[in-house]
């Protein structure tokens, strides 16, 4: 199901736009990144359309809390190195001052050997 007919992310969620899928639940879409800022770099995002952080509410706590438990799993998964020593970063990007390009609520999630672009 679109959630929102003219949503990039929407559509990638529901398959019908192509993109490398790294993880899928019932709620939860994870894909790479198409222009890598790092080694790894994929995004999170909820099935649901969230156009903003700002626009989740009390009822998407459980939603945002899976996603960044599951962020560092996919991260090892995805070939980042876990623990001080290694890591990755996550970030999500609010509005244009945040440098938000999608208005699909997504989780950015950066690793691997530096140097990175950003
Ligand atoms: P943001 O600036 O936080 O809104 O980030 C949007 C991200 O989506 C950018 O890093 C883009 O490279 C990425 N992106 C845009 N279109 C696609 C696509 N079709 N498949 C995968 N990633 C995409
Ligand atoms: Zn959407």
């Amino acid at each position: 199901m679109i959630e929102d007919p003219n949503c990039l992310f929407c559509k990638i969620a529901a398959g019908k736009i192509p993109s490398e899928k790294v993880y899928e639940d019932d709620e939860i879409y994870a894909f790479k990144d198409i222009h890598p800022a790092a080694p790894v770099h994929f995004l999170l995002i909820p099935k649901k359309h969230i156009p903003m952080l700002e626009s989740a509410d009390a009822t998407d706590i459980p939603l945002l809390g899976r996603m960044m438990e599951l962020a560092p799993r996919l991260a090892n998964e995805q070939g980042c190195r876990l623990g001080k020593d290694g890591g990755f970063r996550v970030m999500v990007n609010n509005g244009a001052d945040g440098g938000q390009e999608v208005y699909h609520l997504h989780m950015h999630v950066m690793g691997g050997s530096r140097p990175w672009k950003k």
